[in-house]
């Protein structure tokens, strides 16, 4: 029997190493793995500069309170900003803490210039900004909140695509919208550039915050930096997690100058946020996938994948409705449920995952080497064949 809590539906599987975008099984199989922690090993597993960095970093200094200087997080944040739009780092360790301290963030700026009574945040409905209390009531989703009651006021939601009630829904009392710019959970829905742009326009005009949830897509996944960076324009406020610890658990938030004179010393806090070892192994992360050569590669090499799903597509017209996403977030949405498709995937040993409207999501590490592209290609191509 197992004395862990039941809250994961887990796959009967576990795994002994892993070594670059494949993971070896306990019973000695090799699997392909797209998976990657859910957008986060995004240098594959093993990676030898993060081994080295980990062991270096160990044996000098893993954490001390942020009641002191910690140089290794300066270094980050300085990077962070000089890359970004944005002027201040805060880090944290997930992305449900990074887009709560996103939403502290927005409040605390409206407190601060003496307008306290705006502090609701405008999201999508059935989003997903993560677990914690406030980000379940956050996504407005019946299934994450059922039973978590009572629910935690101040968020309003508008329906993906819904401009009208967007509009509708902004009032004197709201802070900022927060939404992400490609939608991981929900299916790999991205928000056209057209539309970040006029939400951009919006929150200028009614005088709120854009808060963009870079959580899933960001930290070069979507071929850009940020996701929102196609777009050109620039929020307010970004949360960022998964992909920048490249398995060691990081989350932050980002934001300009405007916003951040409301975290004033007290404000806010993490014991384990930012600590040396974190920010040592997100150093390493950051300096090598936020490279012009390493996006670059991010972009090409993902066009071409995308283009080899979209002919699978296109052979498999019944099975397949959409291929999804940009860069190493991508969805192929079935026409039906997508437990089965996922499930002989894994049994031809690639593995991946499910989102919402019936997408399974692919995510390679951002290093992926084209025979490994082609190997997935051939076995989604062979997947659907046995099922058409
Ligand atoms: C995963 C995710 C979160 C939550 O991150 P955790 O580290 O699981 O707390 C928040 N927002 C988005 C968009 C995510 O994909």
């Amino acid at each position: 029997m197992s004395y862990l809590a039941k809250n994961y539906n887990r796959k009967k599987i576990s795994f002994k190493y892993g070594r670059g975008s494949y993971l070896f099984s306990s019973n000695g199989k090799k699997y392909l793995d797209f998976v990657m922690g859910i957008s986060v090993n995004s240098l594959g597993h093993a990676h030898p500069k993060l081994i080295k960095t980990i062991n270096n970093q160990s044996k000098k200094l893993w954490h001390i309170s942020n009641a002191f200087q910690i140089p290794e997080g300066e270094r980050l944040a300085k990077k962070l900003c000089q890359k970004t739009f944005a002027d201040y780092v805060m880090f944290q360790n997930s992305g449900a803490e990074a887009t709560e301290a996103a939403i502290k963030v927005a409040r605390r700026y409206f407190y601060s210039i003496g307008k306290p009574n705006k502090n609701r945040i405008l999201c999508i409905k059935n989003s997903f900004h993560g677990r914690t209390l406030a980000a379940i009531f956050a996504s407005g989703s019946k299934k994450m909140t059922e039973g978590f009651g009572p629910k935690i006021s101040g968020f309003d939601h508008f329906k993906f695509g819904d401009h009208k009630s967007l509009k509708k829904k902004i009032n004197k009392n709201t802070a900022a919208i927060m939404v992400e710019p490609i939608m991981g959970e929900g299916g790999i829905k991205e928000i056209p550039d057209w539309c970040l742009k006029e939400l951009r326009k919006l929150c200028n005009k009614k005088k709120i915050l854009l808060i963009l949830d870079e959580v899933q897509c960001g930290i070069s996944r979507s071929g850009d930096f940020f996701a929102f960076e196609k777009s050109k324009i620039k929020p307010d406020i970004v949360p960022i997690a998964k992909g920048i610890g490249g398995g060691f658990p990081i989350g932050a938030v980002l934001m300009n100058k405007k916003v951040a004179v409301g975290m004033i010393p007290g404000t806010h806090g993490s014991t384990f946020g930012g600590n040396p070892l974190a920010m040592a192994v997100g150093n390493t992360v950051m300096d090598i996938v936020s490279s012009k050569k390493f996006l670059k590669n991010v972009k090409s090499l993902s066009k071409y994948f995308l283009l080899k799903l979209n002919n699978i597509k296109d052979q498999y017209p019944n099975i397949i409705k959409e291929i999804r996403g940009r860069g190493f977030l991508l969805g192929i949405q079935l026409y039906k449920d997508q437990s089965k498709f996922i499930k002989k995937l894994m049994d031809n040993r690639l593995l991946t995952i499910r989102a919402a409207e019936n997408v399974v999501r692919i995510l390679p590490p951002l290093n992926v080497k084209k025979k490994e592209l082609d190997k997935a290609l051939k076995i989604i191509n062979k997947v659907c064949s046995e099922l058409k």
